[in-house]
């Protein structure tokens, strides 16, 4: 999809994808709700998405292009299970703890889980949000960081530093778990309800995770893949080579 489109942040999907497979997979019923706020990785949302019968395959194609439902952020309307815009970063937390605390009010049982970037920890709104959950003690609502360590212009620790980001976020009133985010017994056993608080579960991830000319490097945010990255990215998946070149 990325490649066809020519566009970036294959790094970043690729490090939230095995959180989105599972959450969406094993956890979310029909009472749930999820909300990506790091919308860059809009890519992996609609494959989890399409994995689970709710996106067709011929949309996939249509990633990205002029007048797809697909865009390169998720769209505010008119796809199963995507309930807002978001990609301008900061924003989810927010909306999600609305949705918690809406759930609470109406008295409708239903966890939600948020999933946000490391980098959107320095948004002002991302912490004015956690106050709000921590004080509200909205225990329906989990929060996953892909703390790949990396954004757009650097590693968060040269940007501006919140690490480790388990031990700052340690002094509001959250229950902090940690686990790697690309081992899904370990984050089986982290994303469990909590009882009296807000959870926030660390995922150690790697970005560009399972391809390797990809894996830990910075300019797996932006850039396009090049056609050598795509050929190992296949290979290393499928063991063929790509069925075709880029368009
Ligand atoms: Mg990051």
């Amino acid at each position: 999809m990325h490649r066809d489109a020519g566009v970036g942040h294959v790094g970043g999907n690729l490090s939230a994808l095995d959180a989105m497979m599972l959450v969406h997979h094993e956890m979310l019923g029909a009472s749930d709700r999820f909300v990506l706020s790091k919308g860059h990785a809009a890519g992996a949302l609609y494959v989890t998405l399409w994995s689970r019968g709710l996106i067709a395959e011929a949309d996939l194609a249509t990633f990205h292009a002029d007048g797809t439902r697909l865009p390169g952020h998720p769209p505010a309307r008119g796809l199963p299970g995507i309930r807002f815009g978001t990609g301008s970063l900061g924003h989810g937390l927010p909306l999600a703890g609305g949705l918690a605390l809406a759930a609470r009010l109406q008295g409708r049982d239903g966890r939600v889980f948020c999933l946000t970037s490391d980098g959107e920890w320095q948004e002002g709104s991302t912490f004015e949000a956690l106050i709000f959950c921590a004080h509200q003690r909205l225990a329906n609502l989990t929060i996953l960081i892909d703390y790949n360590r990396l954004q757009g212009f650097g590693t968060t620790e040269e940007v501006a530093s919140l690490d480790p980001i388990g031990r700052v976020l340690a002094g509001f009133d959250v229950e902090i778990r940690e686990a790697d985010g690309h081992d899904l017994a370990a984050m089986r056993r982290a994303l469990t309800p909590g009882t009296d608080r807000p959870v926030v579960v660390v995922l150690h991830t790697v970005k560009g995770h399972g391809v390797p000319a990809l894996e830990g490097r910075l300019d797996s945010h932006y850039l396009p893949l090049t056609e050598d990255q795509v050929r190992e990215a296949m290979l290393g998946v499928t063991g063929s080579p790509p069925t075709r070149e880029s368009a």
